[in-house]
């Protein structure tokens, strides 16, 4: 995913269309004093193994620079208690104890995996923060996937029913081949915190992303942002360009993390059933109401493939997608499709 923002617009003159003289020319200086410093600021920092990135309009640069900090602060607040891969982390507690006994966790835990969970029961297990069960014998940075027996060891571990909710914020996992992992959900709910957080200084233009998980509050300064979905068959370059405004936008491919063995690419999303990278998907995006939402359904229709996948998606209201399949082909939702002549 990459975004090219449009040129910003200022229109003072509709403001002052009907007033007295004087009093135009008083509105116009104020106008223009408050508008003197008004602009785009930017800010992006590594966290969460990716790049986050916020970009808001804003009248005051302290404001604008408070605004972006509270921001990355809360990522980083987020990614310490979610991090599968920090050993203090809330979620690694959760792993280590709930097979023994329930672990009370927060209300933000909690309620991220209650959400998982209803994403698992929408696609019959696609999506599934068990997959982690398996998943978590891989490392693509180090090149190293489980042999068919590690596989089949672990495999009973990935069922989401195998995850229990008890009352209290309480979970309990009931094998002990559980593990969770919450990538395919939780840079979603990390962007839509940062959206609401900017909700509540009262902006109201902003974009915020972390990685392939973005939301664009407003629009551009009165045009669409123009967003382009990477080509997953070309090093750089966009298959597929949108202009959009007031949405979320999650985009999953198999370019971001993975490794090549004998010309199979083994990649980062692991269908539930076979504990294996899924095939026959290159990138997956979804457009919605939220970060949450498109993040995780952007990983499910990616195992679920173009048929089922985007069958899914038909069936939600507010919902879109665009799919890129290993034979190059774009599908996609028709909501989005271009009219077909009769
Ligand atoms: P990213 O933004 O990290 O590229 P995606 O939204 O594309 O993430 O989802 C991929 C991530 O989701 C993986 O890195 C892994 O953490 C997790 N994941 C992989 N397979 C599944 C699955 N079947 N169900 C839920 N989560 C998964
Ligand atoms: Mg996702």
């Amino acid at each position: 995913m990459f975004s090219v923002p449009c040129p910003a617009r200022l229109a003072p003159s509709r403001l002052l269309r009907g007033l007295p003289h004087r009093l135009a020319l008083l509105v116009c200086l104020l106008v223009v004093a408050g508008a003197a410093h008004a602009a785009w600021f930017k800010d992006e920092a590594a966290i969460m193994g990716t790049r986050v990135a916020v970009e808001l309009w804003h009248e005051d640069p302290a404001a604008a620079r408070a605004a972006m900090d509270a921001v990355l602060t809360e990522m980083r607040r987020i990614d310490a208690a979610m991090s599968p891969l920090r050993t203090d982390s809330e979620l690694a507690r959760l792993n280590r104890e709930a097979a023994r006994h329930p672990v009370e966790v927060s209300a933000e835990l909690y309620d991220l995996i209650a959400r998982a969970q209803r994403f698992s029961r929408l696609s019959d297990g696609a999506f599934d923060i068990t997959f982690a069960s398996v998943g978590h014998l891989y490392d693509f940075r180090r090149g190293i996937a489980p042999d068919a027996a590690q596989i089949a060891a672990a495999l009973p571990g990935i069922d989401y029913h195998q995850v229990i909710l008890e009352d209290g914020h309480r979970i309990r996992f009931a094998r002990p081949e559980v593990v969770v992992d919450l990538g395919g959900i939780a840079k979603g709910h990390a962007v839509d915190r940062a959206i609401a957080l900017l909700q509540a200084r009262g902006i109201r233009e902003a974009l915020v992303s972390a990685g392939g998980d973005s939301r664009i509050l407003g629009d551009h300064h009165g045009r669409p942002w123009t967003i382009g979905i990477r080509d997953p068959y070309r090093e750089k370059g966009s298959a597929v360009v949108l202009p959009l405004s007031n949405t979320a936008l999650s985009t999953s491919g198999d370019y971001e993390r993975f490794f090549m063995r004998d010309g199979v690419r083994f990649h980062h999303i692991l269908s539930p059933r076979t504990g294996r990278p899924v095939h026959g998907t290159r990138s997956v995006t979804i457009l919605g109401p939220d970060a949450t939402t498109t993040d995780a359904l952007s990983t499910t229709v990616f195992v679920l493939g173009a048929e089922a996948g985007l069958a899914l998606i038909e069936s939600l209201p507010g919902i879109e997608a665009v799919l890129i399949d290993d034979q190059g082909r774009l599908h996609f939702t028709r909501g989005l499709a271009p009219p077909t002549t009769p």
